[in-house]
């Protein structure tokens, strides 16, 4: 019975998230057309309303997917710099519109290629970072990815700090259960689903890793991965590559006769 209905769920997620990519991608293309000020506003509305459908609709697929055992892990070689980049950009949108510092580091010694599962990764990282801000109203949230490597081994210590909501150590056991939200009358206005850190932890164990959290209720959270990669060595002929890639990020730009607001 449990796999019939992990296989109903993940199949009705994958129908509805075909019209909604529809709904997604027309509203963006609206957003773009010259329409009455109102008009756009309620197009955003649409947009994210859409958005945050899609995000629960891809959870239900993912936790559906790992428990029928159909989640597989997808290992190739990439760039931690990159995918630490992408990461962060991402949470400096999400905090636009909120008054929080952010602070982040990446280890000088971290190697340039690793082997593993980025995309995974990311969503490891995004989810975690995406709870930090939805539950912190202020003062700030950290980012740290740090390595210890041993022979060809570098294990990835990626910590994720908030100055948040905190954590109920009645709740700490329950937090990676499926479906599990805390204070859910005093975050109403928060969105999700209880889903974020079942998968998390899921990924994170389908990658032979480990999460562990700290909290105190009312002062903040502190959630910490570790995770092994495999280090890929890298030969002349990469490192030229390599070398081009961050002459071209830090090629200057011209902005001769242009005004520049810090
Ligand atoms: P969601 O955020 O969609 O409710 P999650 O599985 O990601 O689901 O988190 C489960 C619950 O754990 C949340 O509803 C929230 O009560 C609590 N939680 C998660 N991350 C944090 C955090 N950084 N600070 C405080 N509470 C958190």
């Amino acid at each position: 019975a449990n796999e019939a209905k992990s296989e109903f769920l993940s199949n009705m997620s994958h129908e509805i998230r075909t019209p909604l990519n529809s709904i997604v991608g027309f509203s963006q293309v609206l957003l773009e057309e010259n329409l009455p000020e109102h008009t756009q506003d309620e197009i955003q509305d649409i947009l994210i309303a859409s958005n945050n459908l899609l995000e629960i609709v891809n959870g239900i697929l993912d936790i559906s997917k790992i428990e029928a055992g159909k989640l597989e892990i997808v290992n190739t070689e990439y760039h931690p710099r990159q995918i630490f980049d992408e990461v962060v950009s991402l949470t400096k949108v999400r905090i636009e519109n909120k008054f929080l510092a952010f602070p982040f580091h990446l280890a000088a010694d971290m190697p340039p290629i690793l082997y593993g599962d980025s995309m995974r990764l990311k969503q490891i990282m995004v989810n975690l970072l995406t709870n930090s801000v939805k539950y912190t109203k202020d003062g700030s949230i950290e980012l740290q990815m740090s390595s210890v490597i041993q022979d060809d081994i570098c294990r990835l210590i990626i910590s994720v700090k908030d100055t948040g909501i905190g954590i109920k150590p009645e709740n700490i056991q329950k937090l990676f259960t499926k479906f599990e939200r805390f204070d859910v009358e005093k975050n109403v206005t928060i969105e999700g689903t209880g889903l974020g850190l079942a998968i998390t932890k899921k990924l994170v164990e389908l990658m032979h890793g480990r999460i562990v959290v700290q909290s105190t209720y009312g002062e903040g959270s502190c959630f910490t991965v570790a995770i092994d990669q495999k280090i890929i060595p890298i030969t002349e002929e990469r490192k030229v590559a390599q070398e081009k890639l961050i002459s071209a990020d830090q090629k200057p730009f011209v902005a001769k006769g242009k005004k520049v607001l810090l």
